[in-house]
C-alpha cells in the first residue's frame, strides 16, 4: 500500500533514497508484506499523487485499569473528585464477580484492537474481595487474547501490603504469571514508614524478578513527597528490574530548578515515567465552584529533556475515576495536543505513543517501520496529521500481514 509514514518511526535500508517529507514529517512510502513481516520500505517519487492514507505501527498503551471499566454506570463518581472515585471503586469492587470482569474486559479489548491497538498493560485491584476474581479474568483474557494483543499485568495494592504475608504471597503469584507489583503512594505522606514500605517492596521485586509500576504522587498537594523517598532508597541499594512512575503529576508543581534535578536523578535510575493527562486533568486541582487553572501533570518535555522515557496512557475508562475514553491511542494523540501540547510532527511528541511505550513495556519490536517488522499496522483514512485528529478517521488494521475484520470480531 502507498501511504504517508510518519519520519522518525521510518527505518530505510542503507542506499535508499532519502524520502521527501511534506510540513507535518510525514514521508510518502510503498509498503509490502510477506509472511507476516514488511519488506524494505520504498520512498515514493515526489510526482506520484500524495496517498490518502496514514500509517502508524500498531500501538502500545501503557496504563489501563481493565478490572474496572466500563464500571461508571452502575458506580457513577459524579462530583468527579478523587475521594469520591476512591469510595464508588471500592463499593464496586465488593461486587465484582470474574463473570463481570470477563465481560467488561472483553469488551474493552475488542475495542482497544480495532482501534489498532497490540499490546496494554493492566492495573488491577489486588487486595479485597474482587481481587482473585479480577486476577482469574485477567490471566484467562490474556490466553483468549494472545496473538492478537499482548497484556501485561500489575497487582495494585496500598504499598503497606507488600510488607504483610499476604503481600508476599501475592507476589509469588504475581511472579508466577509474569506480572509486575504495582502500588498506591499519595498524600498524605507518612515519610517514615513510607521508605520502609518502599524498601520492603524494591527487596520484594528483585527477589521475585518481577518489574515495578507505582501510582505515585497522584496528587495536587506536597509535591513529589513519594518520588524523593524512593530515589533516596534507589541511591542506597541497586534495583535491576525496571521501575516505573505513573502518574507522578505533582512533580509537575515543584519549581523548574528542583525539578530538573530530580528528573536528572531520575534518568541516573533509569526510572521511567507513564503520564496520564485525562484522569489528571479530570480528578485533580479541584475547587467547589471553580475552573481550574493549574493542572497537575507529569512534566514531560522536562523528563523528555533529562533524557527519562516518557510514555503517555489513557488510564480510566468509564469508570468511577474517569466517565469518558475508549482504548483508542489516536484519540488520547488528540486530546494530548490541549493537554500537554505534545504535537506528533515532532519526534518527543509522537514517541511517548509510539517508540517509547513499546520500549517501556519491553516489547519485542520497538514500533519503527522498516524491513523484517512484523505487517502490524493502524491505517487511518488521513492525509494529513491534522486529517487524523480531527474526528475519528476511518481505519484498518493490520495484524501479522492479515486485516483485521473488526465488524466479524
Ligand atoms: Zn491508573
Amino acid at each position: 500500500m502507498e501511504a504517508w509514514l510518519p519520519r522518525s518511526l521510518l527505518n530505510l535500508p542503507l542506499g535508499s533514497a532519502i524520502p521527501s517529507a511534506g510540513f507535518e514529517g510525514l514521508s510518502p512510502v510503498r509498503l509490502h508484506w510477506r509472511n507476516g513481516h514488511l519488506l524494505a520500505p520504498e520512498p515514493l517519487p515526489d510526482h506520484v499523487d500524495p496517498p490518502e492514507w496514514l500509517v502508524l505501527p500498531r500501538l502500545a498503551e501503557p496504563h489501563v485499569h481493565l478490572d474496572k471499566a466500563f464500571t461508571w454506570a452502575s458506580n457513577p463518581n459524579l462530583a468527579g473528585t478523587y475521594e469520591g472515585a476512591m469510595s464508588a471503586n471500592c463499593l464496586e469492587h465488593s461486587t465484582r464477580t470474574r463473570a463481570g470482569v470477563l465481560e467488561r474486559g472483553d469488551r474493552a479489548l475488542h475495542l482497544a484492537c480495532s482501534h489498532g491497538l497490540r499490546a496494554l498493560r493492566t492495573h488491577i485491584d489486588s487486595v479485597g474481595p474482587g481481587a482473585t476474581a479480577s486476577w482469574d479474568a485477567l490471566v484467562e483474557l490474556r490466553e483468549r487474547w494472545s496473538g492478537l494483543l499482548d497484556l501485561q499485568l500489575v497487582a495494585l495494592v496500598p504499598v503497606s501490603h507488600w510488607s504483610s504475608p499476604e503481600g508476599i504471597a501475592l507476589a509469588q503469584r504475581v511472579a508466577d504469571v509474569g506480572g509486575l507489583l504495582g502500588g498506591v503512594i499519595g498524600p498524605p505522606y507518612r515519610q517514615r514508614p513510607l521508605r520502609r514500605d518502599l524498601q520492603v517492596l524494591l527487596q520484594l521485586a528483585e527477589r521475585s524478578g518481577c518489574g515495578l509500576d507505582l501510582h505515585i504522587d497522584e496528587a495536587s498537594v506536597e509535591p513529589a513527597i513519594g518520588l524523593v523517598q524512593l530515589l533516596k532508597l534507589l541511591d542506597q541499594q541497586q534495583v535491576d528490574v525496571p521501575i516505573t512512575c505513573s502518574h507522578l503529576s505533582s512533580l509537575g508543581l515543584v519549581p523548574v530548578a528542583e525539578q530538573q534535578r530530580l528528573c536528572e536523578r531520575m534518568a541516573e535510575h533509569r526510572v521511567q515515567v507513564v503520564a496520564l493527562p485525562l484522569t489528571n486533568a479530570w480528578l485533580l486541582g479541584r475547587r467547589a465552584g471553580t475552573t481550574p487553572i493549574t493542572r497537575p501533570l507529569a512534566p514531560i518535555r522536562g523528563l523528555q529533556r533529562a533524557g527519562v522515557r516518557v510514555a503517555v496512557g489513557c488510564d480510566n475508562v468509564a469508570d468511577p475515576w474517569f466517565p469518558a475514553g475508549c482504548f483508542d491511542s489516536v484519540a488520547l494523540m488528540a486530546s494530548c495536543l490541549t493537554l500537554a501540547q505534545l504535537a506528533p510532527w515532532q519526534r518527543l511528541g509522537l514517541a511517548p505513543f509510539t517508540t517509547a511505550s513499546a520500549a517501556l513495556m519491553d516489547l519485542a519490536w520497538d514500533g519503527v517501520i522498516a524491513e523484517g517488522a512484523p505487517a502490524d499496522l493502524l491505517v487511518l483514512k488521513a492525509g494529513s496529521w491534522s486529517e487524523a485528529l480531527m474526528r475519528p478517521s476511518q481505519r484498518r488494521i493490520l495484524i501479522s500481514g492479515q486485516w483485521w475484520n473488526t465488524e466479524a470480531s
